[in-house]
């Protein structure tokens, strides 16, 4: 069934609107707008918004009966009403009796609104098909607390010309969604974001394809020249040494590395050394005027330095309290522990982002946080050239691959063992401390500052690694 999800991310492709049809593990729009944490508010909002409506519940084919007989019986505020037409379906959060035409309200827990305009016109299209008179579409765009009393900024969407465009796309996915067999798979620029690449272009574990050190472009053109194997592609004066690794890799259990340029990384680095790790959150509703709703916040960081050559790292950190802003107190935190001439070893540049967001909501304390930004040197950038590599990294050079990757046999570095094991769940933790109290919000307070400690001493230990070679 075409849905708003899958709808607008067709590519064009007939192929792959064959399979996105049939896919049973395509997401649901719920996983889409992660809104499990946050449907309550949504519906809170979505309720005091447009109150006294009819909810309709179950599966989709159910739902759509059930909208049917509601929509006839003329009731003028519905939740979650749905539509199905022709091999298509729409869901509709509210839709509103007015003046003999239901208007269609989308309630996305965001700002920027123009991201939702083609899903809610698709629901247009739908309800419309399916004989239900339609006036105008909105997006209710959810906003800062408190803000002029409202909750919602409510957007009006209607566009004919796009919803004519819309429809034409529509009318082409459904006729070769009921092809009777599957379109043979053309190879353009738009399969390198595709789901489906491996199952069109990369059966084999020897293809062209399953390479992640070249760019999809460059693998395209090798293909369309013939070169369709990791294997003929080795052999070619083009394959450079980065590439050379990771195939090498596929053929040993033992780390390949390069010594040169480890050591031309290492040289960029100097004592005193730092190892700075952020955890964020995204606020649903801020308070703060600078914010807009889901912005990203920094609730916590862990930062080891190493003094000199030889010395034990020493360890300082901070967290909010998960019930006010916080990015003041981080900033003055960080400008205490991280000293002008220290080196700062970050994983990934997402700590760099998280500055220069921080510069611009408190510009007061931008040259501070400049000089910081400027001593900030990427620890994944080796990892991602594959100047270290082997199998178990299985390509990737994330911090949770590459370090069991390399220490596979250490209890301390293993964060399956901790009760926060990854940075979402510890963002979900957080948003929930400001509502814990006593016993409840110390322990997992606790929890995740050992579980942000646990990212800047692997990063050492990451280090270390690159030292030993
Ligand atoms: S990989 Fe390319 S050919 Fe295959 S379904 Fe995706 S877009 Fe179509």
């Amino acid at each position: 069934m075409v849905n708003q999800l899958n709808f607008t991310k067709f590519n064009g492709c007939s192929r792959q609107a064959y399979l996105t049809a049939r896919d049973k593990n395509y997401k649901s729009l719920k996983d889409k707008y992660n809104m499990s944490s946050r449907l309550h508010d949504i519906q809170s909002d979505m309720l005091r918004s447009f109150p006294d409506g009819v909810w309709v519940y179950g599966d989709t084919k159910r739902a759509a009966l059930d909208t049917r007989a509601i929509v006839e019986k003329g009731e003028e505020v519905i939740y979650n009403a749905t539509f199905i037409h022709n091999g298509a379906s729409a869901r509709c959060d509210v839709i509103m009796l007015e003046n003999g035409a239901y208007d269609i309200y989308a309630v996305r827990p965001t700002s920027r609104y123009t991201r939702w305009i083609d899903e809610v016109l698709f629901s247009k299209i739908i309800m419309e098909k399916s004989g239900v008179k339609v006036g105008n579409c909105f997006v209710c765009a959810i906003d800062r607390e408190g803000m002029k009393g409202k909750t919602l900024s409510v957007i009006n969407v209607n566009n004919y010309r796009r919803q004519k465009k819309l429809e034409e796309r529509l009318e082409r996915i459904l006729k070769n969604i009921a092809l009777e067999a599957i379109p043979e798979p053309s190879l353009t620029r738009l399969c390198g974001s595709c789901p489906y690449l491996e199952s069109c272009f990369a059966k084999s574990e020897d293809s062209i394809f399953t390479l992640k050190s070249i760019p999809f472009t460059k693998k395209m053109s090798l293909f369309q020249k013939g070169v369709k194997t990791v294997d003929s592609f080795a052999k070619m004066p083009d394959c450079d040494d980065k590439t050379k690794r990771e195939i090498l890799v596929r053929s040993t259990d033992e780390d390949v590395y390069s010594k040169e340029e480890i050591a031309s990384f290492l040289k960029t680095l100097h004592y005193p050394l730092g190892f700075l790790d952020f955890e964020t959150m995204e606020v649903f509703r801020p308070k703060e005027k600078f914010l807009a709703p889901m912005d990203t916040v920094i609730t916590q960081f862990s930062y080891h330095l190493i003094e000199k050559e030889g010395a034990e790292p020493v360890h300082f950190e901070f967290i909010g309290d998960g019930e006010h802003y916080c990015e003041k107190e981080v900033i003055k935190e960080l400008c205490k522990c991280i000293g002008k001439d220290h080196c700062v070893l970050m994983y990934s540049d997402y700590e760099k982002i998280c500055i220069e967001r921080l510069m611009k909501r408190h510009p007061k304390s931008a040259s501070k946080l400049e000089v910081i930004v400027n001593n900030l040197v990427d620890l994944e950038k080796p990892f991602a050239k594959k100047v270290l590599v082997n199998r178990a990294m299985e390509g990737k050079s994330s911090l949770k691959k590459v370090l069991p990757a390399l220490y596979p046999d250490c209890p301390e570095l293993d964060y399956s063992r901790m009760a926060i094991k990854n940075g979402q769940q510890a963002e979900s933790v957080y948003a929930r401390l400001g509502r814990m109290s006593g016993k409840e919000k110390e322990n997992a307070m606790r929890d995740l500052r050992e579980y942000c400690a646990l990212d800047t001493l692997a990063m050492i230990k990451l280090w270390e690694k690159l030292e030993f070679y």
